[in-house]
């Protein structure tokens, strides 16, 4: 699995989820501060002029001022949420990139048990559809290491029995 073609393109992987994460994180941080310094500005209005000869000037720099606001908070906004979202899918990037790994790891640890399970649930389902007693039940035996077994089921405990025995070897009752 460890080639070093699939290592050069974990690296290259690695390197891209890096430069989307800061770089994202970095955009994410001066739209931040554009958006921040937007607000300030727009609080930073010339006051009211007390002539009201100079309302003109007052309101065209007020204007002016605004707009510089609003244009510093949207590009703020803009750096905001392409910096956000590129480091969002770096993070996801990374994150699919590990589960991918992990998950795999996962699977190879649970395909133990899980056939434990489908040979005990197997085992459950023989001994249920021969619930009369003293009828050969057939035991799925290892898959890997023996073939299937046949069992006698004691009448009285219920309890499996090699198909040869003569008395059950838990409660001692003759099968
Ligand atoms: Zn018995």
């Amino acid at each position: 699995m460890a080639t070093p073609q699939s290592d050069a393109r974990k690296q290259t992987a690695k390197i891209i989820c890096a430069i989307l994460i800061i770089g994202g994180g970095i955009l994410a941080l001066i739209g931040a501060i554009l958006f921040g310094l937007s607000f300030s500005m727009s609080m930073q209005t010339p006051s009211f002029p007390t002539n009201p000869s100079q309302a003109n000037s007052w309101f065209n720099a007020t204007t002016e001022s605004m707009n510089q606001a609003f244009s510093t908070g949207v590009t703020g906004i803009v750096l905001l949420g392409v910096g956000g979202t590129l480091c969002m899918i770096g993070i996801r990037y990374y994150f699919w990139a590990n589960i991918g790994r992990i998950s795999t790891y996962i699977a190879q640890e649970t395909a133990p048990a899980a056939t434990i399970t489908s040979r005990a649930f197997a085992h459950g389902m023989s001994e249920g559809l021969n619930e009369g007693g003293g009828v050969p039940v057939k035991v799925i035996g290892e898959p890997a290491t023996s073939s299937q077994k046949i069992m006698i089921k004691c009448r009285s405990c219920g309890a499996l029995n090699d198909e040869n025995a003569t008395f059950c070897n838990h409660c001692g009752e003759e099968l």
